[in-house]
């Protein structure tokens, strides 16, 4: 007798803009253009059946703009201006939603730069999953190096170490269905929502890998590509860029692993977080709402 395979849980998934920051083009994408554009701040808002709610990343939050008044975390936002319109707070959007910062149980973190974890203090309630790699690279670093990289270690709860959960840690690590990629960390337990090491621009950024209810398979990748077109026209970041990630060769390894990904017939939506096509494309869907 055959058995009927489990049925995959219905994950529900809304993609929300965060704020922005502008770069030149030609920063996020070769031979781009030198006028600043717009780097959406994008954050993943996912319902599990058994889980729970669940954010990937928070984007900006009026946290960034208090832990850089002094020197030098003034300095990250003097070359990174940022805008956070009051419509576009995470705590606001939620709310419209019919959710409570205290109803979100996980975070998965993608890797410590402030525009992805600026939030993290307003949600007093829940765990979160990061990797101890990227942490770990972190603390290693003086004041001024950690800000260099773009960490404010004053945005992160007091009460963090006592809060988060290793994805490296994480018992039985998957098979991640497609090749150039590591393992897959099961993040909740049930292989739905997985993990996937994806190295260079940081230390060890964690994507996140799911099949969601109304989009298929979604692959939210962080800053591994910051536009989407980069990876559809295999245009990279500008050299500019290599001297401030962790691994120039490993951050080249990653793109190619998921530009192949990006481009294969049936191939998951890979979402980068800062990208505006993606944004426009994607954005703007209410499948989560509890008001
Ligand atoms: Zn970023």
């Amino acid at each position: 007798m055959t058995e009927t395979p489990a049925k995959p849980p219905a994950i529900k998934f809304d993609l929300l803009k965060v704020g922005h920051c502008g770069h030149p083009e030609c920063v996020a994408m070769r031979g781009g253009g030198l006028g600043s554009i717009e780097f959406p701040a994008l954050v993943g808002l996912i319902e599990h059946p058994a889980a729970g709610l669940i954010l990937y990343d928070t984007g900006y939050a009026s946290h960034f703009f208090s832990e850089t008044k002094r020197v030098p975390e003034c300095l990250y936002r003097l070359v990174t201006p940022v805008r956070l319109p009051p419509e576009e707070v995470l705590l606001t959007q939620l709310e419209s939603r019919g959710i409570a910062a205290s109803d979100i149980g996980t975070i998965v973190i993608s890797h410590f730069h402030a525009d992805h974890i600026a939030g993290l203090r307003n949600f007093p309630k829940a765990r979160f999953v990061a990797t101890q790699a990227e942490r770990a690279s972190n603390e290693a670093r003086g004041r001024w190096g950690q800000v260099r990289r773009a960490y404010l270690r004053g945005l992160l709860p007091a009460d963090f170490d006592s809060r988060v959960t290793w994805a490296e840690e994480m018992p039985a690590p998957l098979a991640f269905p497609w090749p150039g990629f590591g393992v897959g960390f099961d993040l909740i337990g049930d292989g739905s929502l997985v993990g996937v090491d994806l190295p260079g621009h940081t230390a060890s950024q964690l994507g996140l890998h799911f099949r969601g209810e109304e989009w298929g398979e979604v692959f939210l990748v962080g800053d591994a590509c910051w536009k989407i077109e980069g990876l559809e026209q295999d245009r990279p970041p500008a050299r500019l860029a290599y001297s401030l990630f962790a691994d120039g060769a490993a951050y080249d390894a990653t793109f190619a692993a998921l530009r192949e990904l990006a481009m294969a017939p049936g191939g998951p939506i890979v979402i980068p977080s800062h990208c505006a096509t993606t944004w426009a494309k994607l954005g703007g869907t209410r499948h989560i709402d509890h008001a």
